[in-house]
C-alpha cells in the first residue's frame, strides 16, 4: 500500500547491501537554502541519518509516494550537489546495471564514485595545491645552506613535477613536513583555477600525422567504423596481434568525436599497457583523462571530474571506467575486449565490456569491440548479425605471423620443464641475436612440496590447496589465502628429504641461467613487478635488449609490443587442456595465441613452440593447424551442444561459512526455493547444486555454490527477480556470506 499525502518523498541509495532504496520525507524548509541552491532531484548527493550515524546517499528519485507511514519517515539532511553527479544515460546505466547484476543500488552507485565523492567532498571544491614560491625556487636553485635534507627534497620534487595536492604529496612526504616548508616560506597553497563547469572548448582534438600508412584492411574498419556514425553499432574489430589495431581506434576516434564528443578507451590493465596510453598521449593534442586503480584519491577524483565535465574529451581506463561520468559521449572502444579482468570478481560483479555495449546502445553511438582472440559471445554475436565484423588479418609491412609447431612431450626427454627441441630453439634463436620468450603460467618455485618416500605433500593448514615453494625469499606459500610458512627440508611425516615438483617462473629462470650462462634473464610475474615502476623497469630491460630471455606468466599475454623476439616457448599447454570450466578451452586457445603474437613484430619471422603431452587434442590441433577461428567455430558447436553461454545464460549463487553443515542447509534451502519458483513460474529454467567450489575450503571457510541455468536472458531475469527476496528471506546462519554472480566468468 503506498501513501500520499502530497508531500515530498526522495528514494535515497545508501552504501548498504541492502538490495533496496531508503524513503526519506524532503529536507524541512528550515534547512532548505535560497533559490539557485542545491535541490532534491535524481542524481544528487544528500545526508541522511541511518540508523544512529548519517549517511551519504544519492537520490535515485523523487515521489510523492511512499510504502512507509509517513509517520515513520524521517527528513532527509543536506542536499550536498547543485548538478546531479552523472549524465543521464550513465545514470540510467548505473541504475540498469543494479537491477540486472541485481546486486543493490547503493554499492553500484558507491562504486561509480570516487572515495573524496562518497565522502561528502563537494564537486566544486577547488583543489588545493601546493607550489613553490618565489623564495623556494631561488632556494631550489642555489641553496643557502644544506640543512633538512627531507624539506630540500620535497621542494625539489615540487619544483619538477609541479603543483600538486596534498593527498598526491602524501604518498612520499608527510603533511607535517609540507608544513614546515610552507613555514619557512618555500611553498604556499593555491586553489586550482575552477575546471569549465559544463563547457569543453569547442573544437576537435587533431590527430597529429604520422608516417603510418593504413593498410586496405585497417583503411576499410576506420571507415566503417566512421560511417556508422553517431548511431549505435558493435563493431567487433577481430585483428592478430600486431595488424595495427590501436591505428585503427585513433583514427576512429579523430573521425567520430567531432568539437564536442568524448571518446571511452577501455584497457585491460593500464600498468601493463604502456604503450597503448603512450601512442595517444603523443598522437592526440589534448591529453587523455587515465582512470585506474593504482591513482591517488586526488587524482582519480580530478581525472573523473574533467570526464564529467567533458573537458577530458578521451577517457582511457580499466574496467570501472565504464562507469563514469561522460556528458557527450562519441565513442567506445573496448580494447581486448575477451580479457578476463573486465569482470569484477567480487562485490558488484559486472562485466565492463558488457555493460560498455549496453552504454552504448542508450547513447545511442558507435562501439567497438577490439580483439586478436576475440571471446566466443562476441563470435556469436557476429555470426548472429548482432555485431558487424571487421577483419585485420595481417601485420603491416614486413612483420610474419608467427610459425607455430607442437612439441610431443612424451617423445623427449625434458630437462626441468624444457624438451630438447625448446632447449635447440632457444640456442638457435640466442645465436641469431634474437630475444626469447618463454611463458609458464605459475609463479613461485615450485607448484608442490613432495616426500618421495612416503607420498607426504606441503599442503595449506586453512585451505584445501598444495602450499608453493618460493626461493626469493625464501618460503611456503599459499597463493589462495596468503598464507606463508618457512620452507621445510624433512619431511614431517616421515623425516626424510623433500623434493620440489614442477616447475614455477622462479625455477624456470633458474634452470635457464643454467642451460644459457652469460643470457641477461628478465622475470615478469606478480612476484618481480609489485609497483608500477619496477614494471616499466622491467619492460624497458626487455625492449632496449639488455634482457635476452623473459621469462613470464598470464602477465606476458597483455599486448607488449617487442620488435625483437624471435621465439616464444609455452611450457605447458595442457594445464587447460582437461579442467572442468567450460571456458578453460577458450581460454587456453586464447593465451596461445596472445602470447604466440609476442613473437615475430617488426622485421624478424617468428617462431613458437607448445610442450605438450596431448599433441592430437582435436582442439588443441585445430588452434594450431587452422588458426583461431576455426577453433572458436569448433568450440562453440560444442558449446551448443552442451547448453553452455552464449547458448545458455547463467548465474552462480556463491556461500561460503566455517561451519560446512550450515553451508549446505542454507544451499540446499535456497535450491528447493529456486525448485519451487522455477515450477511455480519459471519453466524451462534448472537448478544445479549445491556442489563445492573447486578449493572447497579457503581462508578456513568452506566453500559452495548453486548454479542457475536458463535458455535466455529474460528467462533468467525473472528468475532471479522472483527468487532472490525468497532467498534474501531466509535467515542466513550466523557468519554465512552468499553473492549472486550473473554472467559468471568461472563456474567455481
Ligand atoms: P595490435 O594492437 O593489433 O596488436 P598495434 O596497434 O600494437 O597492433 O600495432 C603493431 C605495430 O604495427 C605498431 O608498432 C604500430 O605502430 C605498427 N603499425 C600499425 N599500423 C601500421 C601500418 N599501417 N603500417 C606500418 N606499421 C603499422
Ligand atoms: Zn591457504
Amino acid at each position: 500500500m503506498e501513501n500520499s499525502d502530497g508531500s515530498l518523498i526522495l528514494q535515497v541509495a545508501i552504501d548498504t547491501p541492502l538490495r533496496r532504496t531508503f524513503d526519506y520525507l524532503a529536507p524541512v524548509p528550515a534547512a532548505a537554502t535560497p533559490a539557485g541552491s542545491p535541490r532534491a532531484r535524481p542524481g544528487v548527493r544528500v545526508r541522511v541519518p541511518f540508523g544512529r550515524t548519517t549517511k551519504i546517499g544519492i537520490v535515485v528519485a523523487v515521489t510523492d509516494r511512499s510504502t512507509m507511514p509517513r509517520a515513520k519517515l524521517k527528513h532527509a539532511g543536506e542536499i550536498i550537489d547543485c548538478e546531479p553527479l552523472f549524465d543521464p544515460v550513465g545514470f540510467e546505466l548505473l541504475r540498469w546495471a543494479a537491477d540486472y547484476y541485481h546486486h543493490p543500488i547503493g554499492e553500484v552507485l558507491a562504486a561509480a564514485l570516487p572515495a573524496a565523492l562518497r565522502d561528502g567532498r563537494s564537486l566544486e571544491e577547488p583543489r588545493l595545491l601546493w607550489e613553490p614560491t618565489p623564495l623556494g625556487l631561488a632556494e631550489a636553485t642555489t641553496p643557502s645552506d644544506r640543512r633538512a635534507p627531507t624539506q630540500r627534497a620535497l621542494l625539489a620534487h615540487l619544483c619538477v613535477i609541479g603543483p600538486r595536492t596534498t593527498a598526491e604529496l602524501g604518498v612520499e612526504f608527510d603533511p607535517a613536513i609540507l608544513r614546515a616548508v610552507a613555514t619557512r616560506g618555500w611553498i604556499r597553497e593555491r586553489p586550482q583555477p575552477a575546471l569549465p563547469a559544463d563547457v569543453p572548448p569547442g573544437v576537435a582534438p587533431v590527430l597529429r600525422s604520422s608516417s603510418i600508412e593504413l593498410t586496405d584492411a585497417q583503411r576499410l574498419a576506420v571507415d566503417r567504423i566512421v560511417e556508422s556514425g553517431k548511431r549505435f553499432a558493435v563493431h567487433l574489430l577481430h585483428g592478430v596481434t600486431g595488424s595495427g589495431k590501436t591505428e585503427v581506434y585513433l583514427r576512429a576516434i579523430a573521425g567520430l568525436i567531432g568539437d564536442h564528443g568524448q571518446a571511452l578507451v577501455l584497457v585491460p590493465e593500464i600498468s601493463l599497457t604502456p604503450q597503448l596510453v603512450e601512442r595517444f598521449r603523443q598522437r592526440f593534442d589534448s591529453a587523455p583523462a587515465i582512470l585506474h586503480s593504482g591513482l591517488a584519491a586526488g587524482e582519480r577524483l580530478d581525472a573523473w571530474r574533467r570526464a564529467r565535465s567533458g573537458e577530458a574529451r578521451i577517457v582511457i581506463g580499466t574496467r570501472s571506467a565504464v562507469l563514469v561520468p561522460l556528458p557527450r559521449l562519441a565513442l567506445i572502444i573496448v580494447d581486448e575486449e575477451h580479457d578476463a579482468s573486465y569482470k569484477q570478481h567480487e562485490g558488484f560483479r559486472y562485466s565492463a565490456r558488457d555493460l560498455a555495449v549496453v552504454r552504448a546502445r542508450r547513447a545511442d553511438v558507435a562501439i567497438v569491440l577490439g580483439s586478436a582472440t576475440p571471446s566466443l559471445e562476441s563470435l556469436e554475436n557476429a555470426i548472429q548479425g548482432r555485431y558487424r565484423k571487421l577483419m585485420l588479418p595481417e601485420r603491416p609491412g614486413a612483420a610474419r605471423a608467427a610459425r607455430m609447431r607442437l612439441v610431443d612431450l612424451r617423445r623427449h626427454a625434458v630437462d626441468h620443464g624444457f624438451s630438447q627441441p625448446a632447449i635447440a630453439a632457444i640456442a638457435t634463436h640466442l645465436a641469431a641475436g634474437a630475444q626469447v620468450i618463454v611463458f609458464q603460467n605459475r609463479r613461485g618455485y615450485a607448484p608442490t612440496l613432495f616426500c618421495a618416500a612416503c607420498g607426504w605433500v606441503a599442503t595449506c593448514a586453512h585451505c584445501d590447496a598444495r602450499l608453493t615453494l618460493h626461493r626469493h625469499p625464501a618460503g611456503l606459500r599459499c597463493h589462495h589465502c596468503g598464507a606463508q610458512r618457512p620452507p621445510a627440508n624433512r619431511c614431517e611425516a616421515c623425516g626424510r628429504d623433500l623434493h620440489p615438483v614442477g616447475q614455477g617462473t622462479e625455477r624456470i629462470e633458474e634452470t635457464l641461467g643454467r642451460l644459457f650462462p652469460g643470457q641477461s634473464i628478465a622475470r615478469l610475474d606478480r612476484d618481480t613487478v609489485t609497483t608500477r615502476g619496477a614494471i616499466d623497469a622491467l619492460l624497458e630491460r626487455v625492449r632496449s635488449g639488455d634482457a635476452r630471455i623473459l621469462v613470464g606468466t598470464q602477465m606476458l599475454t597483455k599486448g607488449h609490443d617487442f620488435p625483437e623476439i624471435g621465439l616464444v616457448v609455452i611450457l605447458d599447454a595442457d594445464q587447460g587442456l582437461f579442467a572442468t570450466d567450460y571456458r578453460a578451452a577458450e581460454r587456453l586457445a586464447q593465451t596461445i595465441i596472445q602470447v604466440a603474437g609476442r613473437a615475430g613484430r617488426a622485421t624478424r619471422p617468428g617462431e613458437v613452440l607448445i610442450q605438450t603431452e596431448f599433441p592430437d587434442h582435436p582442439l588443441l590441433r585445430l588452434l594450431i593447424d587452422a588458426g583461431y577461428e576455426a577453433f572458436a567455430a569448433q568450440a562453440l558447436a560444442e558449446r551448443r551442444e552442451a547448453r553452455w553461454p552464449p547458448y545458455a545464460r547463467l548465474a552462480l549463487l556463491r556461500a561460503d561459512a566455517k561451519d560446512p553443515v550450515r553451508l549446505d542447509a542454507f544451499l540446499c534451502a535456497a535450491s528447493r526455493l529456486a525448485q519451487a519458483t522455477a515450477v511455480e513460474r519459471s519453466r524451462g529454467v534448472s537448478v544445479l547444486g549445491p556442489a563445492n567450489a573447486l578449493i572447497a575450503r579457503r581462508a578456513d571457510r568452506h566453500r559452495a555454490h548453486l548454479l542457475i541455468e536458463a535458455g535466455d536472458r529474460s528467462s533468467l531475469q525473472r528468475f532471479l527477480g522472483d527468487w532472490l527476496p525468497r532467498v534474501e528471506s531466509l535467515s542466513a546462519p550466523h557468519g554465512l556470506r552468499w553473492s549472486l554472480d550473473v554472467d559468471p566468468l568461472e563456474v567455481d
